[in-house]
């Protein structure tokens, strides 16, 4: 059951499709929620429902792509700054769960008196309970306000560590609550402050290492400026669509002498690429399928900002890390 793992209040969602008059809902889940289709599907008998079969990576990618009252959007917050159909609902999902000792414990094991402290929107909510244990040890937790992609303070994205970019100065290491390394990885290369990944249920804490990683996107880097034909990505996922960057990179790639061509895409994927048959591609669009998905494609997939390197626009040796932070380059079409 969804209850059991989730804070899910059902009759909130059915008064709010009521108020909005809803009576047909297209449902976005991430895939690990797909599963819960046959239990959804009972709480709204009544309606008239049809289910994404896409991958939903985060509140970025909502689709209002059929003719619907509205749109049930599970396991992510809004982003603040996009204009999303007007009757989408998001449904945040956010972990039932409480403090666990070993993760106190391994907490305070770490040395750090000024924590940064952030977390997915799953466990956005655990942060004051959190806080207010470490501080009867004597510690202090920070927490800050991102920019408009972020819908709560202290909330990270995989594209987005502007909350703890604005606090690297006043805290000795940063600790983020999430499943896996993912974001605390994009925290790390962000601030370049020690940080950890502490995982809720287990209690477990990572530190987060980058070197292996700078060395894979390096030798991407190398690989791309031998390419004469270069393919720029751009997404016309809601929140992944950067169409000014990608047309900037293209001049500035012309300028160095090799051909850009812009290729438009929704989901970003190895087969789509297969018969474009360029040297080396730039993703403008979720900067994750460039830095996690790499191995997965045949030819050097750039960020902007390492083609930006390899184009010495910005040093070669001072990696950047690519984001969509204070982003307004977004879809004005919808
Ligand atoms: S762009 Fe990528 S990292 Fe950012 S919210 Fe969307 S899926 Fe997550």
């Amino acid at each position: 059951m969804m209850e059991d793992y989730f804070e899910i209040d059902w009759n909130n969602i059915l008064n709010e499709l009521n108020k909005r008059n809803i009576k047909s809902i297209l449902i976005e889940l991430p895939e690990g929620l797909k599963q819960f289709i046959p239990e959804i599907d009972a709480k709204l008998s009544g309606y008239r429902t049809y289910y994404s079969g896409e991958n939903i990576y985060g509140s970025c990618d909502t689709n209002y792509s059929i003719s619907v009252d509205g749109v049930l959007h599970f396991g992510h917050a809004p982003m603040r700054n996009l204009q999303y159909f007007k009757n989408t609902i998001f449904v945040e999902l956010k972990r039932k769960i409480n403090i666990n000792k070993k993760l106190v414990e391994n907490i305070l094991s770490l040395n750090c008196k000024r924590i940064g402290i952030l977390a997915t929107v799953q466990y956005i909510s655990m942060i004051e309970n959190l806080s207010k244990e470490l501080k009867k040890f004597g510690i202090e937790t920070i927490t800050s306000e991102g920019d408009d992609r972020l819908y709560y303070p202290s909330q990270v994205l995989g594209c987005d560590f502007s909350a703890a970019e604005k606090i690297k100065e006043d805290v000795d290491c940063f600790i983020v609550l999430a499943d896996g390394t993912f974001h605390a990885s994009g925290i790390f290369m962000a601030t370049d402050k020690p940080t950890y990944s502490a995982e809720p249920v287990s209690g477990k804490i990572i530190r987060i290492e980058n070197d292996q990683f700078l060395r894979s996107r390096y030798l991407a880097m190398e690989k791309a400026r031998e390419a004469k034909n270069i393919g720029i990505l751009v997404s016309t996922k809601l929140g992944q669509y950067r169409i000014a960057i990608a047309n900037m990179l293209k001049n500035k790639i012309i300028e160095s002498g090799r051909k850009a061509f812009i290729i438009v895409l929704n989901e970003i994927s190895p087969q789509k690429l297969i018969n474009l048959n360029m040297d080396a591609y730039v993703n403008t669009a979720c900067p994750r399928i460039a830095l996690d998905d790499t191995s997965l494609y045949e030819k050097p997939i750039l960020t902007p900002t390492e083609m930006e390197m390899v184009l010495g626009i910005i040093p070669y040796d001072n990696y950047v890390l690519d984001r969509i932070n204070f982003v307004n380059d977004i879809r004005k079409d919808l």
